[in-house]
């Protein structure tokens, strides 16, 4: 009689499942389109220059591999939070923001998770509809009730404004609220800066807890531009969760870099939190990794360095809406009757492009291009030698 015996077969992992697919695919000319990651023009993954240069270094550094903080490294820590509150903000003097080096975003998520449940065991937590996948099993398994609140409009292929506004105004005070400060997943459609201020001015009137997901700064219109939401959020005064991720933004998806950054509202409350956020560390994973971490901060402390990943973050960003623009066009010569020009307005990796799950099966299919069934394509996947195979491919499941 075995222990896990009674153990049952978990559900498949729906977007590795599609690539294992695409993997066993022996057709020549097939194009993932259902990955989460950015590909250069030459589909692959890129290994940035400053992360090769900042890698020389540790290497000739030549240095031991000793425990970190808890907390991780202190620089890193920082300089994750110029990230997002800027330069010389007075937010950060203030001493009000503490930050943790974090195993990517999905860690943030998750030491933020446990520290709010037990801070508010009794809150529940909303989510976009829809919202990046493993969000709400990463609350759930953290003990909370995850609901949604009206996002995505797919009428308009835009954002449901009014039914979003109207359902936060709806939640008892202290629901924990997941934002997507930028290039929401999986839908690229973002708030506008105007619909925002209203949001921030319903988390406030509610006594709302904000929780910002910002995994990709950089991707929409640039690092600075990119915070704005957060810095929005801090403008009110508001105590607030932000996690960052840095997988997409430095290609170092396997390195885990990310940071859990929380607003408080003194720096006497700013050490009382840190010392509870870092006994959820110890007891999770101790400490976090030295190389990811050490390669992230060498390049955001060292302007050469800082100066030429922003130079690759922008490659890829205009990189990303090239590609959206060429799709578009491309769709057009094609002659569709359909109106495409949504996926210009869409912001980051991803685009919902409309498709249905009966089109999307189509293209796999009949074409060897893989999307996912809710029609999400990564344009950060698209590139010259394969767009028009995929332009050609839509125009055809469309006709
Ligand atoms: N949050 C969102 C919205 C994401 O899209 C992702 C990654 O796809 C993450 C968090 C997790 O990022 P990481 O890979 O750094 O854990």
């Amino acid at each position: 009689h075995s222990l896990f015996e009674s153990v049952e077969l978990a559900p498949r992992d729906p977007i590795l499942g599609l690539n294992e697919q695409y993997n066993a695919d022996t057709r020549a000319g097939k194009v993932n389109l259902g990955v989460g990651v950015y590909y250069d023009d030459q589909g692959r993954l890129p290994l940035l220059q400053a992360v090769r240069k900042a890698e020389m270094a540790r290497i000739e550094a030549a240095a031991a591999r000793g425990y970190l903080p808890i907390e991780g490294i202190p620089g890193y820590n920082k300089a994750a939070q110029t990230l997002l509150f800027g330069q010389g903000s007075e937010l950060l003097a203030s001493g009000r923001v503490l930050t943790a080096q974090s195993l990517g975003g999905t860690g943030a998520l998750k030491i933020g998770a446990d520290f709010l449940k037990q801070l508010l065991p009794e809150s529940k937590v909303v989510i976009s509809d829809p919202s990046w996948e493993n969000h709400r099993a990463l609350f759930e398994r953290a003990g909370f009730t995850v609901d949604t609140y009206p996002y995505y409009d797919a009428e308009s292929h835009g954002l449901n404004f009014s039914g979003m506004l109207q359902s936060l105004q709806a939640l008892p005070p202290q629901t924990i609220v997941l934002f997507h400060a930028c290039c929401h997943n999986p839908t690229g459609v973002d708030p506008t800066f105007e619909q925002w201020q209203q949001i921030v001015e319903v988390v406030k009137a509610k006594n709302l807890v904000p929780f910002l997901d910002i995994a990709y700064q950089g991707f929409g219109d640039g690092l600075e531009e990119d915070a704005s939401v957060v810095r929005l959020f801090a403008q009110h005064d508001l105590t607030m969760l932000i996690s960052s991720s840095f997988s997409k933004s430095f290609s170092l998806y396997g390195e885990r870099v990310g940071a859990l950054t929380l607003v408080s509202s003194s720096k006497e409350e700013s050490t009382r939190v840190l010392s509870q956020l870092k006994r959820v560390i110890r007891t999770n994973y101790s400490n976090p990794p030295t190389h990811g971490g050490t390669v992230v901060s060498t390049i955001l402390n060292t302007p050469e360095l800082y100066t030429l990943w922003t130079e690759e973050l922008a490659g890829m960003r205009d990189r990303i809406r090239a590609m959206r623009t060429q799709l578009v066009q491309k769709l057009k010569d094609h002659g569709i009757q359909q109106d495409f020009d949504f996926v210009l307005k869409q912001r980051g990796m991803f685009s919902y492009s409309g498709l249905t799950a009966a089109q999307v099966d189509r293209l796999r299919d009949e074409y060897g291009v893989y999307a996912v069934s809710s029609g999400r394509i990564c344009v950060a996947a698209l590139n010259s030698g394969n767009l028009d195979h995929v332009a050609a491919s839509i125009a055809k499941v469309l006709a």
